[in-house]
């Protein structure tokens, strides 16, 4: 056990650690569970990596398109099936090569995104003609209340402050506005693989700052002022390696049968895990709880 600063939403202070790499440790804050990297990189060293963090090659970029067009298409349904409002405005956070903003724009949306990486955001202008802001949402000032519905794929997982993200999120989010968040849940795996884990290094180190379990991150969104929060399974994540990805196929799908043979309680394996919630308005209760 380690002694370290707070944990961000608990504010517990007694860690395990988990996972090592060099340097860099994965630790369990031994209250509430959330798995975060120690030490924290600099944000400055963190926003060079990300301007350079998409691969530029054709073929690298079609396999990344087949790879997430079933995530896509099953997100897109989902955000129709539970938005309040109909078709409206969506904002993508870290939108990468834009497949998910085109199959909205493509549904009658209006869309624009934010990407960090200067390669997604030339190929989305290029390709999709989709405006994208190429600085991280708390610096863009939006106007509050604007968008119908906010998503982030694989974001949340990689960013220093997810809550001061997530609040800002909220404010720019009409109410009743939907928030979808796709994630990456590797603890589960690293432990039932043991010291073959490894070589797998699911938690992609040091790029995952935190690893997210569904209660985790019913904290993190509560805690930001989101209610009727829902996280299911399915779908495939893309470990660069061709061990890694056996294994997230092989566990996704495990994931997905067990939790569907347990009639929706065992919540466990499965690498990548969907999360939708609504912003919660001032008469509800989850929304006086301190966003910091
Ligand atoms: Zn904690």
């Amino acid at each position: 056990m380690q002694k370290l600063n707070h944990c961000i939403l608990c504010h517990a202070s007694d860690f395990r650690i988990i996972h090592q790499k060099d340097q860099w440790q994965y630790l369990r804050c031994l209250n509430c569970g959330l798995v975060c990297l120690r030490p924290r990189p600099f944000p400055h060293s963190l926003m060079k990596n990300y301007q350079d963090y998409l691969p530029v090659q054709p073929e690298e970029i079609s396999k990344w398109e087949m790879m997430m067009k079933p995530v896509v298409v099953k997100s897109a349904n989902l955000i129709e099936s539970w938005t309040k409002t109909g078709r409206g405005r969506l904002l993508d956070i870290g939108c990468g090569y834009g497949f998910f903003l085109q199959e909205m724009n493509s549904r009658g949306w209006q869309v624009e995104g934010i990407e960090i990486s200067r390669q997604g955001r030339r190929y989305v202008q290029n390709r999709w003609n989709i405006h994208v802001h190429s600085e991280p949402l708390e610096d863009l000032a939006l106007h509050e209340r604007s968008f119908d519905v906010v998503t982030l794929f694989y974001v949340i997982e990689h960013v220093l402050d997810p809550l001061r993200l997530l609040t800002e999120v909220k404010r720019v989010l009409k109410s009743d506005g939907l928030v979808l968040l796709r994630w990456p849940h590797s603890t589960p795996i690293v432990k039932i693989l043991g010291p073959m884990s490894r070589k797998l290094d699911l938690y992609h180190t040091p790029y995952h700052l935190y690893d997210f379990s569904p209660k985790t991150i019913n904290k993190l969104l509560v805690l930001s002022g989101f209610k009727e929060i829902e996280t299911m399974i399915g779908g495939h994540t893309r470990p660069s390696r061709s061990l890694g990805r056996w294994a997230s196929t092989v566990f996704g799908q495990l994931g997905e049968i067990l939790y569907f043979l347990s009639g929706g309680n065992l919540l466990l394996p499965g690498i990548s895990k969907t999360t939708l919630a609504f912003k919660a308005s001032k008469r509800d209760p989850a929304d006086s709880i301190p966003s910091a």
